[in-house]
């Protein structure tokens, strides 16, 4: 049975796809890159807001199609959807003839052996599951960095979030186990490691004697592996201890702190555990501890309750704190979660104009710091072949975490080797993509 699996959403995600595929392959079953070719079609969805959703049931349907006119013999979804939603999903579209959720990965192999036509799914376990270093994983992507998740679930309760309820509670893996994956892909030839999880400074605190994360980055500051990069740090969990022992680990210069928003009203209907003046702070704190560091935040407007003064805070928390990169949310009220019946709800009209307003504030703050880049020479990973038909290669420095942050465009075909890094000469900066050249 031929397999091709589609993946959706967060990078969470596609680590759990190449687990998948990593399972399926090392049970012999062979994987194809067309879905056209492929007699098993999966699909690993995200639920994470109502956009996400609408694509993943989009993206069913559209495979379906290929069982009516193509090879595909059976559709399984899996994931965040089906976590969350369970037997409802396989109710609204007969199409599909399995599902699993999050929990239990390596049943994908005994749900595709006897997926053709079996119409129930294979496993409604809560969200519990956890890999390990030995679990086989296949790295579809050329390119030359990996996720690595590091912990699964959380336990913060942000009044606007779904995701506990279907990646549950918070749990880590051992120290030992992320060091020996680190490891091992370094030996493969990854360079870069990107830590995920959906709260990575509560790494650890679930396992007695194990360490928490700075222990962590500590440890893995040990392997071969030249860059480390954790993501998504909750601010209510940093104290002097972590950014002191942050400063020492051996990790890129790079922050990634969703703030969500600068007033205090909001942050604390949000559940945030954290005012703006304290994020004002740590920020501060990680730019004196770390020179050079490059910080990314993510906003979430329109949230209930948000009045056009409690946004202009959040303008102002923005034009101060100055980020280098931004990402902005517009607010979806997700079944389960408090916010909804919150007072004051905001129209989604006023919720995407203001998403336009603090975008278009945070790129010109964003492009005036990194026209400064210009002349500067830095490391850059090179990641493969440019989408960009005007330049060979593309890359990134390590202020530029992939897919999220844009690239250096690279000058000079016999320049650069894909996958290796190279001291790079920035001579161009245009919006948030940088054009270099060798140094
Ligand atoms: S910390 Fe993140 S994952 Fe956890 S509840 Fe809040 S928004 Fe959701």
């Amino acid at each position: 049975m031929k397999v091709h699996l589609t993946t959706l959403g967060c990078p969470k995600n596609q680590v759990d796809s190449e687990l998948m595929l990593g399972l399926l392959s090392e049970a012999g079953f062979p994987l194809v890159e067309r879905a056209e070719d492929a007699e098993c079609l999966i699909v690993n969805t995200c639920a994470f807001i109502d956009r996400a959703r609408e694509e993943s049931v989009q993206t069913i349907l559209e495979l379906a199609r290929l069982k009516e006119q193509g090879r595909c013999r059976a559709l399984i979804v899996t994931g965040c959807l089906t976590q969350r939603y369970g037997a409802e999903v396989m109710r609204e579209m007969p199409e599909i003839d399995g599902i699993l959720g999050t929990s239990n990965l390596p049943a994908i192999v005994e749900l595709v052996r006897q997926a053709a036509n079996r119409h129930d799914w294979a496993t409604a376990a809560p969200p519990g599951y956890l890999y390990d270093a030995r679990t086989p994983r296949l790295l579809t992507a050329k390119v030359p960095y990996a996720y690595v998740k590091i912990a699964e679930g959380c336990d913060m309760g942000c009044t606007f979030c779904a995701i506990p309820q279907f990646r549950g509670r918070h749990r880590s893996r051992a120290l030992a186990d992320v060091v020996s994956e680190v490891e091992a892909l370094a030996a493969r030839g990854v360079q870069e490691a990107i830590l995920v999880s959906q709260d990575t400074l509560a790494y650890g605190r679930d396992l007695a004697g194990n360490g928490d994360i700075a222990d962590l980055l500590l440890a893995l500051g040990e392997t071969r592996m030249p860059w480390i990069r954790p993501m998504y740090l909750h601010p209510a969990h940093v104290n002097d201890r972590l950014v002191e022992r942050w400063a020492r680990a051996r990790v890129v210069p790079y922050l990634d702190m969703p703030i969500q928003h600068g007033d205090d009203a909001i942050l604390r209907s949000m559940r945030r555990a954290v005012t703006a003046r304290r994020m004002k702070d740590i920020v501060a704190q990680f730019r004196a501890s770390m020179p050079g560091v490059t910080v990314r935040t993510t906003v979430l407007v329109g949230f209930p309750g948000e009045t056009e003064a409690a946004f202009e805070r959040l303008l102002e928390f923005v034009d101060e704190v100055r980020f280098d990169r931004l990402g902005v949310f517009t607010y979806s009220p997700e079944e389960g979660t408090p916010s909804p019946g919150f007072a004051d709800q905001v129209g989604a009209d006023v919720a995407a104009e203001r998403a336009a307003r603090v975008q278009e504030a945070q790129d010109a703050i964003a492009w005036e710091r990194a026209a400064k880049l210009v002349g500067s020479v830095a490391d850059v990973l090179v990641d493969g072949p440019s989408e960009d038909g005007a330049f060979d290669w593309e890359g990134r420095t390590a202020g530029q975490a992939p897919e999220i942050d844009g690239v250096v465009y690279l000058r000079g075909r016999r320049d650069f080797t894909p996958g290796r890094f190279a001291r790079v000469r920035i001579a161009e900066v245009e919006g948030y993509e940088l054009v270099g050249e060798r140094a």
